[in-house]
């Protein structure tokens, strides 16, 4: 098992940036996700970290060796790819074997290792089958099993599950964490989907064009996002931002909107003049009919054990989420008050959040003041 450490990592690909100065640690034996849309640079940063592609500048550490300008085979590290290709000829015992036998292991150990392995999988029942008969899941569980079978220290994973279907997919991403608690090896992951990241990361980067926006814990990266593109890449639905022109006395601690006083967490630096923008979110937003702030119920959505309401306000929609046994019917008029504990500040400008004084803090240092 080991540390990755990357430092000052940078790709172009003639004048396009594809990887910007990228610094973050993965600490031995976590869970480590690269987040964010098509095309912001993960795969990119994955394949330089497996050696499969040169970085520009930077370096990379692996277990506290310089491994930037080794190949790929000189590295203890699997790759597991979206299309795992198994040999369809062959069956699971022989898959998983295969790179046991190209290591020139022994064939005793070899057959242990397997089932050893295919054991941790539950695949050991299926063990003497055909791949090509496998369903979707059997099948990503033997290309898993092929990779950690060799018990490199660590694991690459781009977008493993993106072929699945959603009944698989959920099923697989408690299998995946649950096998990683066992081995804990070191385990970079790569996805678009929030969801997968937020169930099973430790730490998560979350990428921009190339950039990292934010690193941190799931709990870190929701309820204090460094950026607003975080805050609204994070959350379904995403934090509301209602904007306004400060104003803020050093600390300060309310602004008005429409007339009624709305109590923020204290800044820790003086914030200048300058437009601001606040951030909450659904579920931090709360009907009050004593409230001055006001807008109508423009549209519902039923979840079942809550609903989120879409308000109409001078400051724009504004999500809700409230109890679904709360009746609202379109066009009512409510006042609505915000969970000051739970609100996130942002210079609307640079789109970077203030540190206040719930900004953990370990955080506040990466946050402007
Ligand atoms: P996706 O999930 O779509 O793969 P990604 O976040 O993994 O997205 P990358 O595959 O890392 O993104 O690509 C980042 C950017 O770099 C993209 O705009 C892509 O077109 C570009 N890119 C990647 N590889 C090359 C290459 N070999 N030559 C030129 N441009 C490339």
């Amino acid at each position: 098992m080991a540390e990755i450490r990357v430092e000052r990592l940078h790709k172009t690909f003639g004048d396009f940036v594809a990887v910007r100065q990228s610094d973050f640690v993965v600490d031995d034996g976590d869970f480590f996700v690269m987040l964010g849309p098509s095309g912001c640079g993960k795969t990119t940063t994955l394949r330089m970290i497996a050696g499969l592609e040169l970085p520009t500048s930077g370096r990379i550490m692996l277990g506290g060796k310089d491994v930037t300008n080794q190949r790929a085979r000189e590295r203890d590290i699997a790759f597991v790819f979206q299309l795992f290709a198994l040999y369809p000829h062959m069956n699971v015992r022989n898959n998983m074997a295969f790179p046991l036998k190209a290591m020139g292991m022994p064939r005793k150990q070899i057959r242990e290792r397997v089932e050893e392995t295919a054991k941790l999988l539950r695949i050991d029942h299926i063990l003497d089958s055909s791949v090509s008969g496998l369903a979707g899941g059997d099948r990503q569980r033997v290309a898993l099993g092929r990779a950690i079978v060799r018990r490199p220290d660590c694991f690459l994973m781009d977008e493993p599950l993106g072929t699945l279907d959603t009944e698989f997919r959920d099923l697989m991403v408690n299998e995946l964490r649950d096998l990683h608690d066992r081995i804990h090896a070191t385990t970079v992951y790569v996805t678009h989907d929030q969801l997968e990241a937020m169930s099973m990361a430790d730490k998560i980067a979350v990428m921009n064009h190339g950039i990292i926006e934010q690193f941190g814990t799931p709990d870190e990266i929701y309820q204090h996002p460094a950026t607003m593109y975080v805050a609204d890449f994070i959350g379904s639905p995403p934090m509301n931002f209602v904007h306004f022109e400060s104003g803020l006395p050093p600390g300060g601690a309310r602004i008005s909107l429409d007339g009624n006083a709305v109590e923020l967490p204290r800044l820790i630096h003086s914030a200048d003049y300058g437009k601001k923008a606040l951030g909450v979110r659904p579920e931090n937003v709360l009907i009050d009919d004593s409230s001055g702030l006001r807008g109508a119920i423009y549209g519902s959505e039923y979840l079942g054990t809550n609903q989120v309401l879409t308000i109409e306000t001078s400051h724009g929609m504004l999500k809700a989420r409230v109890p679904s046994h709360q009746q609202f019917s379109l066009g009512d008029n409510v006042g609505l008050g915000f969970m000051t504990e739970t609100l996130s500040v942002f210079d609307a400008d640079t789109g970077r959040a203030l540190a206040t004084e719930r900004t953990p803090p370990t955080l506040r240092d990466h946050y402007h003041g």
